[in-house]
C-alpha cells in the first residue's frame, strides 16, 4: 500500500513539476525552472531514484548466485534439473511467440500509423545487435568472477548451476559448502527485506523524475501507437496470462495477479527487470509458494530471456513504422518479425530502454528504415516501465507453472488471501 501511495504521489508530483520545468510552459517562469531543475528533478530526485536502483542492483548478483546454487543442489538430488530447465525455456519461447502474434494482429487492426507524418522524423542512429551466433557461445563464461562483476546473467547461471550440481555429490565437503550456502541465502534474502522497505522513497522518487521529464506535447501526435501498445501489453498480461496459468495448472490467476502487484510496482518504476529481480524472486517464492528449487532458476532466466512486453512492443512498433513509411511487408514480413522479436527479447539485456535498440534488428531484417524509430523514441521511457511490468509478471507465471507441475508450489501458500503479507 505504501508503495503505491508513493507511485501516485510521485506521478502527481512529477506532472505538477512538468508544468513548472517544461520548456512549452514554464508556468512558474525560467528562473523558477533552473531552480526546480537544478535542486529537485535533477538533484533530489535523481539521486534518491539512482541510489535506489544501484542498491537493488547490487543484490542481483549474490541473490542469483546464492539462491541458485541452493536451488540447484536440492534439485540435482532429485536429478530433475534437465526436465526443469527444458519445460522452463519451452514455456518462455511460447509466451513470447503468442505475445508477438497478439501484438502484430492488433496493429495490423488497428493500423496506428497509417496517415501518420513521417517526414518530420528525426534521426536515429541504429547500434549493430550481437549475432545470434556469439550470444549462444557467449552463455558459458571463460571467468565466473569476470561474470559476476559484469553482471552477466546467463553466465552466472550456468556456473551456479554446475556449483549446485556439484555439490550433493562431494559427500562431506558437499555438505558442508551447501550448509554455508543456505545460511548466506537466508542472510542475502534479509538484506533484500530491508531494501523493500525502502522502496516507497526509492519509487516516488523515480517517478517524479521521469513524469517531470516526459514530453506529454508529443504524447499527442502518437496517442494511437500508444493506446495499441498498451492495449496489446494489457491483454497480455491479463488475458493471456490468466488463461495460460489456468490451462497449464489449474490456479487461480487473480491470486497471482494481485499477489506481484507490488513487483509490477517496481518493474514500473525501474524499467528494468533486471534490478527487479530481488523482488519477483521474493514475490515468487514467499507470496507465491513456488520452491527455491525452481524460483532461483526459473526468475533470473527469465528476466534475462524472457521478454513479452518487449517482444509486444517490437510487434506493434514494426507495425506502426510499417504503416507510417506506407511499405507494405507481407505475411513472409510479419512472420519474420515474429522470429527475429523472439530471439530479440532474448538477447535484449534487462534494463531501461535496450527493447529499442534491438528494434533495430528487427527493422532490418525485414527491411524496414531504422529512422523509424525516431518516430517513437519520444514516448517509449513510459512505454518501457509497462511493458517491464508484463516482463516480470510473464515470469511469474511460468515459474507458477513450472513448479506446479513438479510438485513443487505450495498452494496453501499460493492461495494465501492476505495480500499484503510481506515479502520479507
Ligand atoms: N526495460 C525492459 C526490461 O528490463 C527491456 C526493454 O524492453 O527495454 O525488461
Amino acid at each position: 500500500k505504501k508503495i503505491l501511495l508513493a507511485m501516485v504521489l510521485g506521478i502527481v508530483t512529477g506532472m505538477l513539476l512538468n508544468g513548472v520545468v517544461n520548456e512549452g510552459t514554464l508556468w512558474l517562469g525560467k528562473a523558477a525552472a533552473d531552480l526546480f531543475n537544478t535542486y529537485l528533478v535533477d538533484g533530489l530526485f535523481d539521486v534518491v531514484g539512482k541510489i535506489f536502483v544501484a542498491s537493488l542492483k547490487l543484490m542481483v548478483v549474490p541473490l542469483v548466485l546464492v539462491s541458485l546454487v541452493c536451488g540447484a543442489c536440492s534439485l540435482s538430488e532429485g536429478s530433475r534439473m534437465g526436465v526443469l530447465a527444458g519445460k522452463t525455456i519451452g514455456l518462455y519461447l511460447l509466451t513470447t511467440g503468442i505475445a508477438i502474434a497478439l501484438a502484430l494482429t492488433l496493429a495490423i487492426l488497428v493500423a496506428p500509423g497509417s496517415g501518420m507524418e513521417t517526414v518530420a522524423a528525426g534521426t536515429f542512429e541504429g547500434k549493430e545487435a550481437p549475432p545470434l551466433k556469439q550470444v549462444i557461445v557467449d552463455i558459458v563464461p571463460t571467468n565466473p568472477f569476470k561474470a559476476m562483476v559484469e553482471g552477466n546473467m546467463l553466465q552466472v547461471i550456468v556456473f551456479a548451476l554446475l556449483m549446485g550440481f556439484a555439490i550433493p555429490r562431494c559427500g562431506e565437503a558437499g555438505k558442508r559448502i551447501a550448509a554455508f550456502f543456505y545460511d548466506m541465502d537466508a542472510v542475502v534474502m534479509k538484506m533484500v527485506g530491508f531494501l523493500i522497505e525502502l522502496a516507497p522513497y526509492g519509487v516516488f522518487a523515480l517517478l517524479a523524475k521521469i513524469f517531470a521529464t516526459l514530453p506529454f506535447d508529443t504524447f499527442l501526435n502518437l496517442m494511437a501507437y500508444m493506446a495499441t501498445l498498451a492495449g496489446a501489453l494489457l491483454l497480455h498480461g491479463l488475458g493471456v496470462y490468466s488463461a495460460l496459468l489456468k490451462l497449464f495448472s489449474g490456479l487461480n490467476p487473480l491470486q497471482l495477479l494481485k499477489k506481484m502487484r507490488p513487483a509490477q510496482m517496481f518493474a514500473f518504476s525501474t524499467a528494468s527487470s533486471g534490478a527487479t529481480i530481488p523482488v519477483t524472486l521474493a514475490t515468487v517464492e514467499r507470496r507465491l509458494g513456488v520452491d527455491n528449487s525452481v524460483a532461483s532458476f526459473t526468475v533470473p532466466l527469465g528476466a534475462t530471456i524472457n521478454m513479452d512486453g518487449t517482444a509486444i512492443m517490437q510487434g506493434v512498433a514494426t507495425a506502426f513504422i510499417a504503416q507510417a513509411y506506407g511499405i507494405d511487408i507481407g505475411l513472409q514480413g510479419y512472420l519474420m518479425v515474429v522470429l527475429t522479436a523472439t530471439l530479440a527479447s532474448i538477447g535484449t539485456a534487462a534494463v531501461p530502454g535496450v527493447g529499442l535498440i534491438m528494434l533495430t534488428m528487427v527493422l532490418q531484417q525485414v527491411g524496414l528504415p531504422v529512422e523509424g524509430i525516431a518516430l517513437i523514441i519520444g514516448v517509449d521511457r513510459i512505454l518501457d516501465m509497462l511493458r517491464t511490468s508484463v516482463n516480470i509478471t510473464g515470469d511469474a507465471v511460468v515459474s507458477c507453472i513450472v513448479a506446479k507441475s513438479e510438485g513443487r508450489l505450495e498452494e496453501a501458500v499460493f492461495n494465501d488471501t492476505n495480500y499484503d503479507a510481506p515479502t520479507s
